[in-house]
């Protein structure tokens, strides 16, 4: 008897893992594992939500034109060249089922986002790993690793898990250096937490090239990844392609109003940037206080850090995670990305910090 067989080169598909959101013990646990915004969204999007829940019989507005027109008009950016999806995921994994054949490659970054080999791999691409440089995207080793069949380059910038991020003068490189049928995707998931509009550049070239993509999301700065909204911008072509196979109704009725008003409170945005900034400097300066005993942190551009642990004693990666977690704190051990002497843990409130940061003192000694 033969059984329906997936594809193989879904079958080489690992899947993508989520932070931890669950102690063993039950207790509710500080979760630094996600680097979701520790104070959530605007009160005005949750204002939205509830006032919403009466609409809720209606399809949403697929185009997302209301929300587009909105967020358009935050970054000087034309609607129609604008696509909003199921979070900026949903967007990512669409570029390389348009773009790529079977057989083409896609590369990224070495320690890296999970989700582009997965979503190279479900187009029947393969996903190149070009090695970085302490943690940071190197354009010389991204730029060599590119191959005649390469349809797609992927840039999180800041990068997630390491939090570093290369300069506007770097970007501008990369793209310089990549072939014009070449898609560079600038993703600037984290892009809020850093105090210029459009830090690296990524926008205004995704608005003048013909072979650049941005994404962003409201799933971390503007606290609604249980929404799952996230948008990208780029030229009018690709834009119609994306349109073309996003779902029909990507977005909820309810998560595209409560994006809308958490746009609208940029005052909210501000202070939560704001928050972060002091928060991840009292972070790094806990764990960069450690150094004698073997710990690191390495510079980060956005909401966590990714700190680096000796290889053995008890501020190893495996037994300090563990140790977090007998103290209720979940953070983020990635040693199938190739880090398993690194933690990376989201900055959170003053108070979810001063534990995290206990928890650490006690840890060392
Ligand atoms: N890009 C990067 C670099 C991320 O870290 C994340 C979230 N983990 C995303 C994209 C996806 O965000 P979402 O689908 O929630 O918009």
């Amino acid at each position: 008897m033969s059984l329906p067989a997936p594809n193989p080169w879904i079958a080489a598909i690992t899947p993508y893992e989520p932070g931890r959101a669950r102690l063993a013990s039950g207790r509710t646990p500080i979760k630094l594992s996600a680097n979701e915004n520790p104070h959530g969204p605007s009160p005005a999007a949750i204002a939205m939500i509830r006032a919403h829940a009466h609409g809720i019989h209606r399809y949403p507005d697929g185009a997302a034109t209301s929300l587009r027109a909105k967020i358009g008009f935050v970054h000087a950016l034309e609607p129609d060249r604008i696509v909003c999806g199921t979070g900026s995921d949903e967007l990512l994994q669409l570029l390389p089922l348009i773009y790529c054949r079977r057989g083409d490659s896609v590369v990224h970054v070495r320690h890296g986002f999970m989700v582009y080999p997965i979503a190279a791999r479900r187009a029947g691409a393969e996903p190149i790993a070009a090695p970085d440089r302490d943690y940071v995207a190197d354009v010389d080793s991204i730029l060599a690793a590119v191959r005649a069949d390469t349809r797609i380059v992927f840039l999180a910038n800041p990068n997630n898990p390491t939090g570093t991020m290369i300069s506007r003068a770097e970007v501008r490189r990369l793209h310089a250096g990549l072939r014009s049928d070449i898609i560079l995707v600038i993703d600037q998931a984290y892009a809020e937490y850093c105090d210029a509009p459009d830090p690296d550049g990524g926008l205004e070239l995704a608005r003048t090239m013909p072979n650049v993509v941005v994404t962003r999301t409201f799933s971390k700065i503007y606290g609604l990844g249980g929404l799952r909204v996230g948008w990208a911008t780029g030229p009018a072509a690709i834009v119609a392609e994306l349109n073309r196979v996003r779902a029909p109704f990507p977005i909820a009725s309810v998560s595209l109003a409560a994006a809308e008003a958490a746009l609208a409170d940029q005052e909210w945005v501000a202070r939560c940037r704001e928050a972060n900034a002091r928060e991840r400097a009292r972070l790094v300066a806990a764990i960069e206080a450690l150094a004698p005993q073997g710990l690191g942190a390495v510079p980060s551009a956005a909401n966590f850090v990714l700190m680096t642990c000796p290889e053995t004693g008890p501020l190893a990666a495996e037994t300090l995670k563990a140790g977090f977690e007998a103290d209720g704190i979940l953070v983020r051990h990635l040693p199938k990305q190739g880090l398993p002497h690194g933690l990376r843990i989201t900055v959170g409130t003053a108070e979810e910090n001063d534990q995290a940061i206990a928890s650490l003192r006690r840890q060392a000694g």
